[in-house]
């Protein structure tokens, strides 16, 4: 969506809110089996004493599977919206400043790349998940399976030693 900024550009103090759904349909995300609702993107653009601000967040739930136990779950996901507006760009490394179009801003460039770079890349339904088995493949956050104890090696290493004894 552009925005326009006919009204504030030259006006400090003045403002733009903003808030639509933004089009996600060409967008890959590795991790990210379906958005549930639409990626709402609200906030404001302002001109605080000259200086363009864009201020806002973008929020959404998706559905996506454990990174570790491929349970499938839902998740909300919000994240900030901060940036600059200029004219023209006159620092490289300064990576939150974005172009206007003359009197107009792209607000799917700029939410885009909040969502692009925020999304992680895999998801854990809780941060202890212990995962699959390996051998058996039973989801071990419902309890241990019977081939637990031969996962680890060093168990292993300890039988032979044992047996060899023998
Ligand atoms: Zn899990
Ligand atoms: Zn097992």
């Amino acid at each position: 969506m552009k925005i326009n900024l006919g009204e504030i550009i030259n006006y400090p103090g003045e403002s733009v809110e903003f808030s639509y759904p933004l089009d996600v349909s060409d967008l890959k995300f590795s991790a990210v089996e379906s958005f549930n609702k639409p990626v709402m993107v609200t906030g404001m653009v302002e001109n605080r004493a000259g200086v363009l601000t864009v201020t806002g967040k973008l929020d959404t739930e998706i559905t996506c599977l454990c990174a570790r136990c491929l349970k499938r779950f839902t998740k909300p996901i919000e994240f900030a919206i901060n940036a600059y507006l200029a004219e023209e760009l006159q620092d490289e490394d300064s990576e939150d400043i974005y172009l206007l179009d003359g009197d107009f801003v792209d607000m799917d460039e700029i939410a885009t790349t909040v969502l692009v770079l925020g999304m992680d890349q895999r998801f854990l339904c809780k941060e202890d998940c212990k995962g699959l088995c390996p051998k058996c493949g039973k989801n071990l956050n419902d309890g241990p399976c019977d081939c637990r104890e031969d996962q680890d090696p060093r168990l292993a290493v300890l039988r032979q030693l044992l047996e060899n004894n023998d």
